[in-house]
């Protein structure tokens, strides 16, 4: 019986990873299956990402602030984290099969693969960064002040109430 729900457990998370874009992390996972099974562990969830990774059934991605997230889509390709909001995108683009030759052409060992991460910035942020630079500009152009610092901390503090907004 506890097999049964664990496996029903484990299905409920590999079918939300499968049809999230998210790229979530363990505890966005917890907080989505906690919804079907309330008594889940975090322990649990955690049990359960590594054996889907161990199968490969799931990603797990390193991004650049440390944290680690999780991806139903296992086909090769490739991401970009958000400097502005934090998410993690996939992007549409070829393999980069050819920088395993280039990195082997300067090594006497064995390349078995790469792991490419790129930087940037979402659609939605760059839209928020232009509304915010135009929006400043206009601000301090009609105030004519010195307060163009104020304005500027008191804009990004807006973008982080969007975006959270947004997340939600
Ligand atoms: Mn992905």
């Amino acid at each position: 019986m506890a097999a049964v729900k664990h496996s029903k457990q484990r299905q409920s998370i590999k079918e939300y990873l499968m049809n999230t874009k998210e790229h979530p992390t363990a505890d966005m996972v917890y907080t989505q299956v906690r919804k079907f099974y309330p008594n889940i562990s975090l322990g649990t969830v955690y049990r359960n990402l590594n054996f889907l990774v161990d199968q490969g059934e799931a990603i797990r991605l390193t991004c650049g602030d440390g944290s680690e997230r999780y991806d139903g889509t296992t086909s090769p390709h490739y991401h970009l984290v958000c400097s502005g909001c934090g998410r993690v995108f996939d992007l549409k683009m070829s393999p980069l099969d050819h920088i395993n030759t280039l990195a082997a052409a300067g090594f006497d060992g064995t390349i078995e693969g790469h792991t490419v991460l790129f930087h940037g910035h979402c659609p939605e942020w760059s839209k928020l960064v232009n509304i915010t630079t135009n929006l400043t500009y206009k601000l301090c152009h009609n105030l004519n002040s010195f307060r163009t610092e104020k304005i500027i901390s008191f804009l990004k503090i807006k973008i982080v109430i969007v975006t959270d907004i947004d997340d939600t």
